[in-house]
């Protein structure tokens, strides 16, 4: 008697259903046309945003770190692994954030989850977006503070959570993706960032889809919004745009102090091998040296973003490089992927869990690095193979 059978049944009912996933292969660096399960794809499915994934500028750094200081740590933060680079890092993000603080976690992931699990206990609240990231969700599980979800961006809703809780005792966060993953809008961050002030809230924003995408010089959301002193935790990823891995939280020095006391990821795994650092340092020095990177992203994003909607395709209420192609039921979406996969596009179909159900897309990100042929060609393979599947209205032959 196997005990994990179940497993298996329930495995089996995702083959029903049309959601199971194979995992697909990169055989290549990240790059706009890579190798993937022995095919060349045009790649619209990573947040390599600005191309840095394998700059060789970053790629240097990653060595020359290696060769100096070895491939890892030796131990977590707080016992001895908190080597110059990591510190080094930390003032450069506080800096280039205006903030007074940062502290870098593993992941994106692990500074969300940590930070909001580490600062709230049972007896608080918190007012979060319905569409917050998994990362959020699971630091507010964490925290055992009560949690009060409002519709996707809706000001008046989180102002209505807020004024019923304003006699409850116990602390309020209120909490917002800056831009969602799956939908690439963004957030109504000087409305919310005004009703924390109003309801004495703490405000916190996950930056990871901004970061080096939004903002002077990919600052974020709170200075896109300049609403710099407003925002009292900025979370952003260093595993997006900045082309390696980490996540980091920006605050006040007692925030972060905290944090090095009660964050559990920071406390409990260790810290980042110093390549990983040093591509982050090398990666901060290209932002500021090289705007142009985020313009041409920007440029790729209007340039796509409109094409498809010329095209008839229903993007839903994107801003961002982050693109959905809107088709419906999950199993629509993953066939659409992979009738493009086999024309020679890259483009994940996504659905439940990950986005409601009846909401399933194809989701595309555009990168600085792509060229206008690349992209021209993912519109003739989306367009063609949205036709045959009937996402678009099929052509009349005349
Ligand atoms: C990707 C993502 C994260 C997690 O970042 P990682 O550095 O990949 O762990 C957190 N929040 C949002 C909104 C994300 O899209």
């Amino acid at each position: 008697m196997n005990p994990l059978a179940y497993l298996g049944e329930q495995l089996d009912s995702f083959r029903q259903a049309g959601t199971y996933q194979r995992l697909r292969e990169l055989q290549s660096a990240c790059e706009p046309v890579c190798r993937v399960d022995g095919r060349e794809v045009i790649n619209l499915a990573s947040n390599n945003y600005l191309g840095l994934a394998n700059h060789p500028k970053l790629v240097e750094a990653a060595i020359q770190a290696t060769r100096r200081y070895g491939v890892g740590s030796g131990a977590v933060r707080t016992i001895s692994g908190t080597m110059t680079l990591h510190l080094e890092l930390e003032r450069r993000i506080a800096a280039f954030k205006q903030t007074e603080a940062c502290v870098v976690f593993q992941s994106g992931f692990t500074a969300n989850s940590g930070t909001v699990s580490a600062i709230l206990t049972a007896e608080d609240h918190i007012i979060s977006d319905e569409l917050n990231h998994a990362s959020i969700i699971d630091g507010c599980r964490l925290s055992r503070a009560k949690i009060h979800v409002f519709p996707h961006r809706d000001v008046a809703a989180a102002e209505e959570k807020l004024a019923a809780l304003a006699n409850e005792p116990g602390r309020k966060l209120l909490i917002s993706d800056g831009v969602f993953s799956m939908d690439g809008d963004i957030a109504p961050l000087p409305e919310l960032a005004a009703l924390a002030e109003r309801y004495g809230a703490i405000m916190m924003v996950d930056d990871a889809h901004a970061s080096g995408v939004l903002g002077r010089n990919g600052r974020g959301t709170v200075d896109h919004f300049n609403l710099h002193g407003k925002v009292h935790i900025q979370v952003g990823t260093l595993s997006k745009a900045i082309g390696a891995l980490g996540g980091y939280v920006c605050g006040s020095r007692d925030l972060i102090e905290f944090l090095y006391h009660r964050g559990r990821p920071f406390l409990f795994s260790t810290s980042h091998p110093p390549a990983v650092a040093a591509t982050c340092l090398a990666a901060f020095d290209l932002l500021e040296q090289e705007p142009e990177r985020i313009e041409a992203l920007w440029e790729n994003t209007r340039y796509f973003k409109k094409a498809l909607n010329d095209a008839g395709f229903r993007t839903g209420e994107s801003e961002t490089p982050i693109t959905p192609i809107l088709v419906g039921e999950a199993a629509v979406a993953h066939e659409f992927s992979r009738q493009l996969f086999e024309e020679g596009l890259f483009a994940t179909g996504i659905g439940f869990p990950t986005v409601p159900k009846g909401k399933a897309r194809i989701r595309t990100i555009v990168t600085a690095t792509h060229t206008r042929e690349q992209l021209d060609r993912a519109l003739d393979i989306l367009t063609r193979v949205a036709r045959r599947m009937r996402i678009l209205t099929p052509v009349a032959t005349a």
